[in-house]
């Protein structure tokens, strides 16, 4: 994924951008070609429902989604990628109840968790779209850009992949020509929602916490520190027993592009602190426990300490480079823990370690 690097490098406001993720798929392997899950409804407890979007083959995973209905109004945690998916979640809760959405929380700044916020603002116009502080500063910053050049870079990708070469000039192998085939009806679709898309940032900010009664049901949303990104917050359901991470937690393989390695460490021990029999990842099924939640924690303390024995060695960071670290950096002990044999899940493993370094080198280097 060096080739992602590059795209993600070469502009600092491109550098967390999700949009992007699709072109940078296409410059490298592209692993996720053959991936089709289906949308997968969970329900958690009466009146609690968690969402896994299918993946049209568009290179973009979307985010989950979890509806928590009570008395009086209804609570969703992420409005996803896809404008249309959004619509297909809001016509779900629908049937699930009478009662309107009155809060919708960004639990980050990725475009893959929000871009459908204005289509529950539309269908619910009394919505309260709530986030961190951070999370609204950082997609203001980023967001309205990435809806502008988003559909002009996509054309451009498409253009160029309709004339058998990858964003970057390549010309793509027969075998990658085969997969592009599979992947243009897709993005042919997602560019033509992309284009009708409108930024539509959060409404209601907090700092630390957020308590909201929506009718016999306590929501309590949180930002308990750094993490994945400034502004991570979650949503904790104490009755019920029931974390919603957002990204802090990805399955089954964490999400590491970008993010504060050591504080997310902290982040997770203070999420583990609650008392939680269910947990939402950003990404993936639901846990029914906390093993992976520690798992996460003690993969990322291990870079962090790794990374801080070898800085003891050579001095501050600051005057060295990721050359001079990264191969003082064992994970692969965790490896069977997170891809057991799976072929393609080592993979994702082994390139999520090559980022979780940088990151971690990234974080201590600023003194
Ligand atoms: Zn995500």
């Amino acid at each position: 994924m060096e080739e992602t690097e590059l795209v993600r490098t070469n502009d600092p406001g491109l550098r967390r951008s999700f949009f992007l993720s699709l072109v940078a798929l296409l410059v490298a392997a592209v692993p996720l070609f053959g991936d089709t899950n289906q949308r997968q409804v969970t329900k958690l407890t009466d009146g609690v429902y968690a969402i896994q979007h299918k993946n049209l083959n568009d290179g973009n995973p979307s985010g989950n989604t979890t509806v928590i209905i009570g008395d009086r109004e209804v609570f969703v945690v992420d409005s996803c990628y896809r404008p249309s998916f959004a619509r297909e979640d809001i016509a779900q809760i629908r049937q699930w109840t009478d009662k309107p959405v009155g809060y919708l929380l960004n639990t980050h700044f990725h475009n893959d968790h929000n871009n459908g916020n204005k289509t529950y603002l539309d269908a619910f116009p009394s919505l309260a779209i709530v986030a961190q502080e951070e999370t609204k500063k950082d997609m203001d910053l980023i967001q309205p850009g990435n809806i502008e050049r988003g559909p002009k870079q996509m054309a451009a990708t498409i253009a160029a992949l309709k004339q058998g070469k990858a964003p970057d000039g390549r010309t793509l192998s027969e075998d990658e020509k085969k997969q592009v085939q599979d992947l243009l009806p897709g993005m042919e679709q997602l560019l033509a929602e992309f284009k009708t898309m409108v930024y539509q940032p959060p409404t209601l900010t907090f700092t630390d916490k957020l308590d909201i009664d929506i009718g016999n049901r306590e929501v309590q949303v949180k930002h308990l520190g750094r993490g994945n990104t400034p502004g991570d917050a979650i949503v904790y359901l104490p009755k019920e027993k029931i974390l919603v991470a957002g990204d802090l937690l990805v399955y089954p393989i964490p999400y590491t592009y970008d993010g504060y390695p050591a504080e997310w460490v902290q982040t997770l021990q203070n999420m583990a602190q609650l008392d939680v029999q269910t947990i939402v990842p950003g990404h993936g099924p639901v846990l029914h426990d906390k093993a992976y939640l520690y798992l996460v924690a003690d993969l990322f303390k291990s870079a962090v300490e790794q990374v801080r024995a070898r800085v003891r060695q050579i001095g501050h960071p600051g005057f060295h480079s990721l050359e001079d670290v990264k191969g003082s950096v064992d994970l692969t002990p965790f490896r069977p823990k997170f891809a057991g044999d799976d072929k393609d899940l080592r993979a994702e493993f082994d390139d999520m370690t090559v980022h979780l370094v940088k990151i971690v080198f990234n974080e201590a280097a600023l003194r």
